[in-house]
């Protein structure tokens, strides 16, 4: 995803820029993208800062960690970034003093979004995906989608009947 620097001005121009789920060469475990990444943004100029305020939607198949399904959720995320165009050479001494600030070249038209896109999508996938929080997942034992029906297996071992017993058993 590019953004052509040239075209803002200090007057605020709506956007809409879009990156091929294969250009962002995201990585995920138990996640793939089925959607392009779109970033809506309102970008201006303040003098040798460039700002971009928007927010970027896609649509995410996940793998649940407990059951195997597969299924979609839509993000939409807020991005607001500030460009700093400064001279090549003030470029290197500046460059890792502030973190909210992104310095780059005043030589440039055009800025690759690539690398914060893929941040901010890393940053707000689960680590552990779950089709819904209280998934039952699948039997360890014959592999049944317990969210779907039960097995023998499951309740010998879970049964609350048996747990009581268990637990008079150890008082006596
Ligand atoms: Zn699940
Ligand atoms: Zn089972």
């Amino acid at each position: 995803m590019e953004i052509l620097l040239d075209s803002i001005t200090a007057d605020p121009s709506d956007l809409e820029l879009t990156a091929e789920a294969a250009e962002l060469e995201l990585h995920l475990d138990l996640a793939n993208l089925v959607t392009p990444v779109t970033y809506k943004l309102t970008a201006w100029r303040m003098e040798d800062e460039i700002f971009l305020n928007g927010t970027v939607t896609y649509t995410m198949q996940q793998t649940c960690a407990r059951c195997l399904n597969e299924y979609e959720v839509p993000y939409s995320l807020t991005m607001d970034l500030v460009l700093q165009m400064l001279p090549d050479d003030q470029l290197r001494q500046e460059a890792d003093e502030g973190e909210e600030f992104i310095m780059i070249s005043s030589s440039l038209t055009t800025f690759v979004l690539d690398q914060q896109l893929r941040d901010l999508i890393t940053l707000e996938n689960p680590l552990k995906p779950l089709c819904r929080e209280d998934c039952a997942g699948l039997c360890p034992r014959c592999g049944t989608n317990l969210n779907e029906q039960g097995c023998n297996c499951i309740i010998k071992e879970d049964d609350p009947r048996w747990e009581a017993l268990k637990k008079l058993s150890n008082n006596n």
